[in-house]
């Protein structure tokens, strides 16, 4: 089943935690000169129109990326970010919002990989029409999570894993311990970012006594949620979870999730969250 469609949620509120704590880690890993690799395992297409159908039916960017992108007080550890949003937008209107794959594009180094894995029939020639004249990339139709297993480890002995799947299928939130621990065997010293949704809070909390459970330390959770929980259908929050995060993020996270909880839910419903499934 591939029902779902990024097209209609990009640059929502979970879009705009996930891609900053991406692109914060991007620019954490450009402080060593050593190339590495990023490992994107559920790419998306890559860029969204938000003026098509599909963003315009559910207007989610609108509480979202318009409402930080040209912010008067933009945080500064949020430029990275930003920049590859403008680079997209270069007329000042928002019209294309970058998934992850352009916002690694847009950051990366000449020397740096991306190795981007996308299922979808309509998404993949999509992903792959961006990247075909990028000679860092490679895409592939494939499933993301066996990608844990054949490319790890990089090379390069550096990289961040994204894992971010729809979670369309209940067994996403298994698969997802299971990736992670695959990964983790063969590739102990990266850095896996696995985003989720709050749907449930039953069903994180089951998936975080599981990732406990892998014995894998340093696990930090960051969340940001719009509303509190509830037993009621949607997403009530979103967060990251982080193996092996670079130094600075938990401290850079606490300053920035505040101002991000401020500007992207006005009327202040929701939490922020950021704590060690499992420290040191
Ligand atoms: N990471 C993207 C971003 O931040 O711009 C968004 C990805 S979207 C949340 C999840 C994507 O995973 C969908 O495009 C879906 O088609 C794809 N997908 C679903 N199952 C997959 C699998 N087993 N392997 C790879 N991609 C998959």
């Amino acid at each position: 089943m591939l029902s779902y469609r990024h097209s209609f949620h990009a640059g929502n509120h979970a879009d705009v935690l996930k891609h900053t704590v991406q692109s914060l880690i991007i620019t954490s890993l450009k402080e060593k000169e050593k190339p590495f690799l990023y490992l994107d395992t559920h790419a998306g297409a890559g860029r969204y129109q938000l003026s098509g159908e599909h963003a315009e039916r559910t207007g989610e960017y609108l509480e979202g990326i318009a409402r930080v992108w040209q912010h008067a007080d933009l945080p500064t550890a949020l430029a990275p970010y930003i920049e590859a949003v403008k680079a997209l937008n270069p007329s000042g209107t928002l019209r294309y919002y970058p998934g992850s794959p352009l916002i690694a594009r847009h950051l990366l180094r000449p020397e740096d990989k991306l190795q981007l894995t996308e299922l979808h029939p309509s998404d993949f020639p999509l992903l792959r029409g961006e990247f075909l004249k990028d000679s860092r990339a490679r895409t592939e139709r494939a499933d993301g999570y066996q990608q844990l297993k054949s490319k790890l480890p990089p090379p390069s002995r550096r990289g961040l894993v994204l894992i971010d799947p729809p979670y369309e299928l209940k067994t996403d939130y298994q698969a997802v311990v299971q990736g992670i621990q695959e990964g983790y065997k063969r590739f102990s010293t990266g850095v896996f970012a696995l985003w989720y949704p709050v749907v449930l809070r039953q069903q994180i909390k089951r998936m975080f006594n599981e990732l406990e459970a892998t014995g894998i330390r340093r696990i930090l959770q960051i969340e940001l949620a719009v509303r509190p929980d509830s037993d009621q259908r949607g997403m009530t929050a979103s967060g990251m979870v982080v193996i092996n995060p670079p130094w600075k993020l938990e401290q850079q996270m606490r300053e920035l999730l505040p101002w991000l909880h401020k500007t992207l839910v006005p009327g202040g419903t929701g939490h922020t969250k950021i704590d060690w499934i499992v420290p040191e």
